[in-house]
C-alpha cells in the first residue's frame, strides 16, 4: 500500500484538542494493523520548544533520539506506544534555519528565496521525510495553531500542493468547535461553518470534521453541519468532554471516525480495529478500588508543565488498582515550618524536574521530609539533583551544599557542570539530551523494579550532574549511586536502601510510560504507597 497522509488541523479556537484527536486517530489505525506515525508542525519561529518556559507550551517533551519537542509528541507516544523522532517535530524556525542555510552555501544559485515555492517546498519535504526514510501506512501530520494565523499560512499552501500532488493518498480533517449559548440554550454552528469556509478559502476542502463540544450534538445539527460545509453526514464527528482522555479513541471509534478514513483513502478490506488491551485499561481505571494522595512538588502551577509525569502516574494508578490523586505543591511557598503541614497528609512526594534558583529550597525541603519521615519519594531530574544536595547538606554536614547552577561559589559542588558543557555558549538543543544507556548495581533496589535487568536506557534532558568525587561519601553513608553511564561513568541513579522507596533519577521515565507499557519506576513507586484508609 501507498503511504496515506492524514492533516489534522483546527479552527475556531486554540486548545481543542487537537493533539488527542491525532493520537486517538493514531491509534486506532495502528490497531487496525498499519504501520503509523504522527508528527507535529508548528508554525512559531523557536527552532525547538527547548527554549521556551513552560508556562507558554506547557512541558518540553524528549524524543529518544534527543530532539526537544511539542508535549503532544508525548500524547502520540503514550497512545500508540511508537516511538517518535526529531523528524516527527518541526517548526516554522526549523523550516526557515534549512532554508537560509542553504541559501548561504549557495545552493539556490542566484535565485530570489521565497516563501512560495522555497518555503513551502521544504515543508512538503519535511511532512513526506518520516516516509521517505521507511515503509510507513499512514503519516498523520497535526498542524499546530489555528486557521487564520499569520504564521499558519504556508503549511496550509504545503498542504493544499501535496492533497493535489498525492491525489487520493492524502486528506484533511479539521476540528472545530461548536459553542452553547446557555441564555438561547442553543448549540451554535455558525463559527465552523466560517471557519470551513476560511480553509476552503485556502483551497482545502476538508474531508472530515470533528465537532468539539461540551454538549451532546443531534443528528439535526450534524447533517446541517454536512450540508453547509460540502462534507457527509457520516464525516461530521463529535467529541465531547469525557472523564478521561483515553476514552477519546473509543469514542472516535463507535462514530466511525476510522472507517470514514479509510473509506476516504480507498483502503478496502481493511482489518477490524484490535482494542482489547486499551479497553482493558479502561475498565481498570474505571475500577481503582483505592485513593493514594501523591503531592507534586514544583514551581509551575500549570499542569500542562508536569503533563508526562501526571499521565506516567495514572497509568500506574490504573495498573496497581489505584486511583491517583496528585496535589501541586508550590516549591516557592514550601518550608520546614509548613511542610509537615503541606505534606503530612500525602502517600507520597514526586520532586518534580526544573531550571534555575526560584523554588529551589521548597524542593530541599520536601526531600529532607520524604527522607526523614520515610514517606516514599521520587526524584526527577532537578528533583534528584536536590535529593543529592539535601542528603549533603544534612547528612554529610556540608552545610553549604549545592548546584553550581544555583550556586557558583559552593565550596561543596555535588551537583555540577560536565566538563564538556563549560565550552557550551549557545542554550538551545545543548543540554544532554536524548536516551543513554544506564548500567544498574545488581541487588538494588532500582535493579529489582527494572525486572532485575542490568542495562536499560532512558531520556534525559539537563546540563549538570552528581560530582562523582562526592561518590565514595555517599555510598558510606546511605545514598547508593545505583545507575551508571557505561561509557561517561556518570551518576544516573541514586536510591537511599534503609528508607521505604526513596529513589531519584538524573533521567526522565516519565517520557516513556505508555498506556500499555506502564513505566516501571512509577509502578513501583505508587506500589509502595500506603492508600488512605476507606471512606466509612
Ligand atoms: N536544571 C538541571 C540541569 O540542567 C535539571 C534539569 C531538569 O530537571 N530537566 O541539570
Amino acid at each position: 500500500m501507498d503511504t496515506k497522509y492524514i492533516f489534522i488541523t483546527g479552527g475556531v479556537a486554540s486548545s481543542l484538542g487537537k493533539g488527542i484527536v491525532s493520537a486517538s486517530l493514531g491509534l486506532l489505525l495502528q490497531s487496525r494493523g498499519y504501520s503509523v506515525t504522527i508528527q507535529k508542525f508548528d508554525p512559531y519561529i523557536n527552532i525547538d520548544p527547548g527554549t521556551l518556559n513552560p508556562y507558554e507550551h506547557g512541558e518540553c517533551y524528549v524524543t529518544a533520539d534527543g530532539q526537544e519537542t511539542d508535549l503532544d509528541l508525548g500524547h502520540y507516544e503514550r497512545f500508540t506506544g511508537i516511538e517518535t523522532t526529531r523528524d516527527n517535530s518541526v517548526t516554522t524556525g526549523r523550516i526557515y534555519l534549512s532554508v537560509i542555510e542553504r541559501e548561504r552555501r549557495g545552493d539556490y544559485l542566484g535565485k530570489t528565496i521565497q516563501v512560495v515555492p522555497h518555503i513551502t517546498d521544504e515543508i512538503k519535504r519535511r511532512i513526506l521525510l518520516n516516509a521517505a526514510k521507511r515503509p510507513l501506512d499512514f503519516v498523520i501530520t497535526e498542524i499546530g495553531g489555528t486557521i487564520g494565523d499569520i504564521e499558519s499560512q504556508p503549511f496550509l499552501e504545503a498542504i493544499r500542493q501535496l492533497r493535489w500532488e498525492l491525489a487520493g493518498s492524502a486528506m484533511n480533517v479539521h476540528l472545530t468547535y461548536v459553542p452553547y449559548l446557555a441564555a438561547a440554550g442553543e448549540l451554535k454552528t455558525k463559527p465552523t461553518q466560517t471557519s470551513v469556509k476560511q480553509l476552503q478559502g485556502l483551497g482545502i476542502q476538508p474531508d472530515v470534521l470533528v465537532l468539539r463540544t461540551e454538549h451532546e450534538l443531534g443528528t439535526d445539527l450534524r447533517r446541517k453541519v454536512a450540508h453547509f460545509c460540502n462534507v457527509a453526514v457520516e464525516a461530521v464527528v463529535q467529541s465531547q468532554d469525557l472523564p478521561s482522555i483515553y476514552e477519546v479513541p473509543i469514542n472516535l471509534n463507535r462514530q466511525g471516525l476510522d472507517t470514514v478514513c479509510l473509506q476516504r483513502l480507498g483502503v478496502a478490506d481493511a482489518p477490524l480495529p484490535r482494542l482489547e488491551p486499551w479497553f482493558r485499561f479502561l475498565r481498570l481505571r474505571q475500577q481503582a478500588a483505592e485513593t493514594v494522595d501523591i503531592a507534586l512538588v514544583g514551581k509551575y502551577d500549570l499542569q500542562d508543565a508536569y503533563k508526562s509525569i501526571l499521565e506516567s502516574l495514572a497509568h500506574a494508578g490504573t495498573y496497581n488498582n489505584r486511583n491517583v490523586r496528585t496535589h501541586f505543591i508550590h516549591s516557592e511557598q514550601l518550608t520546614r515550618a509548613n511542610v509537615q503541614e503541606r505534606l503530612g497528609a500525602m502517600s507520597g512526594i514526586v520532586v518534580c524536574p526544573g531550571f534555575g534558583q526560584r523554588g529551589i529550597e521548597g524542593k530541599i525541603v520536601a526531600c529532607e521530609y520524604g527522607r526523614t519521615h520515610d514517606v516514599p519519594t521520587l526524584g526527577i531530574c532537578l528533583g534528584m539533583q536536590m535529593m543529592v544536595v539535601e542528603f549533603a547538606r544534612n547528612v554529610l554536614g556540608h552545610a553549604d551544599a549545592h548546584s553550581r547552577e544555583m550556586d557558583a561559589h559552593t565550596s561543596h559542588n555535588v551537583i555540577d557542570l560536565m566538563e564538556e558543557q563549560k565550552s557550551v555558549t549557545q542554550m538551545g538543543g545543548t543540554m544532554r539530551l536524548g536516551a543513554y544507556d544506564c548500567q544498574l548495581a545488581e541487588g538494588s533496589r532500582t535493579w529489582g523494579i527494572y525486572g532485575e535487568v542490568t542495562l536499560i536506557r532512558e531520556r534525559h534532558r539537563h546540563r549538570y550532574e552528581f560530582n562523582s568525587l562526592y561518590r565514595g561519601e555517599f555510598e558510606q553513608r546511605g545514598m547508593h549511586c545505583v545507575g551508571i553511564n557505561p561509557a561517561s561513568g556518570l551518576v544516573e541513579i541514586v536510591e537511599v536502601p534503609a528508607h521505604r522507596w526513596y529513589v531519584g533519577t538524573q533521567f526522565h521515565p516519565e517520557y516513556s510510560s505508555t498506556v500499555l507499557r506502564p513505566h516501571p519506576l512509577f509502578m513501583s513507586f505508587v506500589q509502595s504507597l500506603t492508600p488512605n484508609p476507606p471512606n466509612p
